[in-house]
């Protein structure tokens, strides 16, 4: 019998998760639930120098986001509890398993101090070398390869500093199959003897690791590129162990690229491309993530100083950008994966059905920002109008305080939706359903074709021919789309105005800006009253702005 499916996304707690990390959690997501497995979170946090305090917090807020739910997680529990390494490391999880492999000759206990390790560090460095502790090198160093078992026995019980390293043998070559870049071999002789624990009791992410995974049971490892160089380390554990046929499957995931296709994205590209990189928005305040709150910061001046001084990083999330999650795991997904007969939009579950680890590339694949965007349009376009309503009104809600219906805010989805890119474009762009035009910042956009369009041949008459209208349709008896239009036309005919000479100023009027949507919509939409009112508005405007 195949084992079941049982994969975890392992991250350590150091910072804000980027989408890197969330294209892992995705993979091993998908590849879970389609084979009707388990999708585990288990955080790793034994390096206490690195560990970041919210940085869990963030990350289960960023799954729940997206909507990648877990069957085993530290909140959730499960079997295999606790699920964060530090807690185990408490329950002394891993203290018999360091033990094992002494005893059986897999590990031994070095007493070299830092200082020791330094120096022979920069000895190797002056002579342009690196050094390495390894079967090389341990013969002549402070271990209990070299010092007779009573001398060991005696610095231990004596509460010696020390460290307990994996033994690895010289010229062994240690094969594995990667799911994704086939038969993969290492010489034995260009890994170290890594530390397993610390001297301050911690395993290290080798040991806890590898033994968690096992304890686990753990079938898949699907982690990124970057692990790939750990992964002999992590065989010869295995294999030290006597576990060598319970060893996971592994699946190395290819970098993910800057845009520019120069290099690994970082953390940092999101700011020099402005572009998100992580999945929601917070601030990285001394050392501290903070998100979902407000800032930390006393003010904005603060801040600004802060951010100078390098202490404040201000991170604007996909979230925040209006980004739609199911388009952030759509557009994620195929970074790297591509289905077999090239389709592109899947919902979660068409994933799980289309996505095989067999399908993901070896070689890095570049952030396109430009489709990420791409694929947000498309699925805000195919929204139900209803739906994209709701998710307006709470935007205009947030953004101005103000309360519209339903109805209203599913009319501007129709309208706008085919014009935006992002949820938040709705209120950006289309300010005007929500608040009276903005002469100030109309004239700012639009001076030069609001001088050739309007303001050439704007004079007295042309406004009391234009109040005229606004009080004909005020006086409609049936106030929508096809009435206002039919009303406008027969306007242009009685005063022999072309369309270019009177579509544009009802657009400005009604929205402050010459792209939009159908002017008669928008009509409809705002209702007679409002509909007079702000071609009224526009008429007292032009007066000041030709007087
Ligand atoms: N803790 C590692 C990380 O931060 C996990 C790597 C792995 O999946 O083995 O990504």
């Amino acid at each position: 019998m195949t084992p079941a499916v049982r994969v975890r996304f392992a991250p350590s707690p150091t910072g804000a998760l980027h989408i890197g990390g969330l294209r892992t959690a995705l993979y091993n997501y998908l590849w879970a639930k389609k084979h009707g497995g388990k999708f585990i979170l288990r955080v790793e946090d034994t390096d206490q120098t690195r560990y970041v305090a919210n940085a869990e917090q963030y990350i289960t807020a960023a799954l729940d986001w997206v909507g990648l739910p877990l069957d085993e997680s530290p909140e959730l529990g499960g079997n295999f509890a606790p699920y964060r390494q530090s807690e185990r490391k408490a329950a002394g999880l891993y203290t018999k398993y360091v033990q094992q492999l002494i005893d059986s000759g897999h590990a031994y206990y070095a007493f070299d101090s830092s200082a020791a390790l330094d120096a022979l560090r920069k000895t190797a460095e002056a002579e342009k070398t690196s050094f390495k502790y390894d079967a090389r090198t341990r013969i002549n160093l402070d271990n209990s390869l070299t010092i007779s078992a009573e001398e060991c026995k005696k610095r231990l019980a004596e509460g010696a500093d020390y460290v307990v390293r994996l033994k690895v043998e010289a010229d062994e070559t240690i094969a594995f199959d990667d799911e994704i870049r086939g038969h993969i071999t290492y010489s034995s002789n260009d890994i170290d003897d890594k530390v397993l624990l610390k001297a301050d009791g911690m395993p290290t992410y080798h040991l806890a690791n590898v033994v968690d995974d096992y304890l686990m049971e753990i079938s898949h490892v699907i982690r990124g590129e970057e692990w790939l160089p750990s992964t002999p380390t992590h065989v010869l554990l295995y294999r030290g162990f006597g576990w060598a046929d319970k060893m996971p499957k592994f699946a190395h995931l290819p970098l993910i690229l800057r845009p520019d296709g120069k290099g690994k994205l970082s953390k940092r590209d999101g700011a020099k491309f402005g572009i998100p990189v992580f999945p929601l928005d917070c601030e990285i305040f001394d050392g501290q993530l903070n998100f979902g709150a407000p800032l930390q910061t006393s003010s904005p001046e603060e801040a600004q100083k802060m951010e100078k001084e390098g202490r404040f990083m201000p991170i604007h999330g996909f979230s925040q950008w209006g980004f739609e999650p199911a388009a952030v795991l759509n557009f994620l997904a195929l970074i790297g994966w591509s289905s077999p007969d090239g389709s592109e939009f899947f919902t979660l579950d068409e994933l799980i059905q289309a996505f095989d680890i067999q399908g993901i590339n070896k070689s890095g694949a570049r952030f396109d920002f430009d489709k990420a965007k791409w694929f947000n349009q498309q699925y805000i376009i195919r929204q139900d109008n209803a739906i994209l309503g709701e998710k307006i009104q709470d935007l205009v809600k947030r953004e101005s305080n103000q309360d519209f219906s339903l109805d209203y805010c599913a009319a501007v989805a129709a309208m706008l939706k085919e014009r935006v890119h992002f949820l938040t474009e709705f209120y950006k762009n289309g300010r005007y359903f929500f608040a009276p035009v903005d002469f100030v910042a109309m004239l700012a956009n639009e001076k030069a074709d609001i001088d050739k369009k309007v303001a050439a041949k704007w004079d007295a008459n042309r406004a009391t021919q234009i109040q005229a209208l606004a009080n004909n349709l005020a006086a409609l008896p049936n106030f929508d789309a096809a009435a206002c239009h039919d009303a406008v036309h027969a306007f242009m005919q009685e005063n022999q105005l072309k369309m270019g000479e009177l579509m544009p100023i009802l657009r400005l009027a009604l929205s402050g800006t010459f792209k939009g949507p159908e002017v008669f919509d928008m009509m409809a939409l705002f209702g007679k009253t409002e509909t007079a009112a702000r071609i009224g508005l526009f008429v007292d405007f032009m007066a000041k702005y030709k007087g």
